[in-house]
């Protein structure tokens, strides 16, 4: 039987997931970190992306935005501002957003605005990707 570790992933502080894991694939901006058992200490950003978890069975996708994981020990903590199954996802909704960020994008605005737009556009765009519809 495979090594298993804690995961505990929490969504805006309300728990997605609590329990084993034998592997963790976390999205950052430098690419994914993959996460077995006995993994060394580590802490980081996670970005807008795709995790992927598994413990028996099929193994689990989620949409999450971005936030924070530590590895400590044989626990996981990944803290993200939202993360939502592939089939939880309302893709209308993704989409008036990825609109709305583009238009805001569009138009001229302070360096703190676009910024915002930008994560905004990232968010849509990956629930659009993790549901399938990009
Ligand atoms: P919106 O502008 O549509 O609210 P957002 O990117 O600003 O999108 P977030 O701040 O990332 O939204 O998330 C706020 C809450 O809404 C979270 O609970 C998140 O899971 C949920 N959420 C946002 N967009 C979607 C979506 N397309 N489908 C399902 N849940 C969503």
């Amino acid at each position: 039987m495979a090594a298993t570790f804690h995961l505990d992933i929490l969504a805006a502080s309300v728990p997605f997931y609590r329990g084993d894991c034998v592997s963790l694939v976390i999205p950052t901006q430098d690419g994914e970190i993959g996460v077995l058992a006995g993994h060394c200490n580590a802490a980081g950003a996670v970005c807008a992306g795709e995790l992927r978890f598994g413990a028996e069975g099929e193994p689990r996708r989620a949409a999450v935005a971005p936030g924070l994981f530590k590895i400590d020990g044989q626990r996981v903590l990944v803290l993200v501002d939202a993360a939502e199954r592939p089939e939880d996802i309302d893709v209308n909704r993704a989409l008036r957003a990825r609109e709305e960020a583009e238009e805001q994008l569009r138009q001229k605005r302070s360096m703190a605005e676009y910024q915002l737009a930008q994560g905004n556009l990232a968010r849509a765009l990956n629930r659009l990707r993790v549901s399938g519809r990009m």
